[in-house]
């Protein structure tokens, strides 16, 4: 692969076709690039947007490298996907990520000890394999903790919460009896996020500093200015940019941590999303160019955009029904409607969002 830019008129492939994958290629529309979505079943919100579409297992290699044999590069929107996948598309054109951030942000305890490995705090967690490990580091990490899956969780999936000693026989079955990490409980004085994007170059810009709010696990709000200091802020964009220049990562990458530490705060890291976010759709209306431009930029070789804020915003994720209320939101001043075309609003699935915006503080 040469150094050059890919230049408009270049189609990007999109593994995965949900409302990631849909906004992503509204970017791309904009730079006047093409995009090609592959997903896994039909109804994909990204499918309504895409010039071209695919419908394929992952796992079905040939269709992969039939899609990847058709663009000019290769991104995608979720980070469980499968090595044999990225592989088969890595065959027939470049795919960013790399590999390797993929490999990391899968697992949950290639993600702990890649980031404990940098010299990052993270919550007190232990490898469990069987009921016995579980039952030897729950002394050593005692309740309340998490267990969570190695792989397969998002949006508090996957995991589950042992409050008592004698809990943990009940906590493996409820995880499926399936590789996981045992996770200390941290008392966080508030969650935020940084949504960070490399180039191809190596060139590494932050957005600013997001605090977010998880309702049930899921994200309900994320809010900019964070409300923390600007030591704080740096050293949250300090964290992010090491884990992305270790990951040698190339696109957008969102670095999910807690602030504890009451009147002396400290930063851990819960979380590497290889991807565009949610708590980077505020971008979308607070910056001139968004977390789904500067991911497509990066892994086309382009410039980065300019990642500065000019408003405050609040993003609110609409869950399930919430969509009903899209008129009320529609009508009220200073709030962008951003819904993703999805037929069925079943609870807990995300239907949409609203970027509230007002003047920079
Ligand atoms: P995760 O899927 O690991 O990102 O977890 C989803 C949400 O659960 C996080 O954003 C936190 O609100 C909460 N959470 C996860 N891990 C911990 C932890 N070790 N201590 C406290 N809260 C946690």
């Amino acid at each position: 692969m040469t150094d050059a830019p890919l230049p408009p008129g270049s189609m990007i492939g999109i593994l995965g076709g949900g409302q990631l994958g849909r906004m992503l290629s509204v970017a791309a529309s904009r730079l006047g690039l093409k995009s090609h979505v592959f997903n896994d079943t039909p109804d994909a919100p990204a499918f309504q947007v895409a010039a071209r579409t695919s419908v394929g297992d992952y796992d079905d290699l040939d269709a992969v490298a039939r899609f990847a044999e058709q663009v000019d590069v290769v991104t995608c929107e979720f980070e469980n996907v499968p090595a044999a996948t990225l592989e088969a598309a890595g065959a027939a054109a470049p795919v960013f990520p790399p590999v390797k951030s993929f490999e990391i942000a899968q697992d949950r305890l290639n993600e702990k000890d890649f980031v404990s490995g940098l010299g990052i705090p993270v919550a007190p967690y232990a490898n469990i394999e069987t009921l016995a490990d579980l039952k030897e580091s729950i002394l050593r990490i005692p309740p309340p903790a998490l267990l969570k899956t190695r792989r397969f969780g998002y949006d508090g999936k996957g995991q589950t919460r042992i409050l008592t000693l004698c809990s943990a026989e009940s906590a493996w079955e409820a995880i499926g009896e399936a590789p996981a990490i045992l996770e200390g409980m941290v008392t966080f004085e508030r969650e935020i996020s940084v949504v960070t994007v490399r180039g191809r170059d190596g060139t590494v810009r932050f957005y600013d500093v997001v605090e977010n709010v998880h309702k049930d696990g899921i994200l309900d709000t994320s809010q900019v200015p964070a409300n923390v200091t600007t030591a704080l802020g740096a050293e949250a964009r300090a964290i992010a940019g090491k884990i992305a220049g270790a990951l040698g990562h190339v696109g957008v990458v969102t670095v999910e941590m807690f602030q504890t530490g009451g009147a002396e705060p400290a930063l851990a890291v819960n979380e590497i999303a290889p991807r565009v976010h949610n708590s980077g759709h505020w971008t979308l209306d607070a910056c001139l160019i968004s977390q789904f431009e500067n991911h497509i930029r990066a892994i086309c070789g382009w410039e980065l955009g300019d990642v500065s804020r000019h408003s405050d915003a609040v993003m609110t994720n609409l869950i399930g029904s919430d969509v009903e209320d899209w008129r009320k939101y529609a009508a009220e001043p200073g709030t962008a409607v951003h819904l993703y075309g999805k037929a069925e609003a079943r609870p807990g699935r995300k239907m949409g969002h609203i970027n509230r915006v007002s003047p920079k503080t």
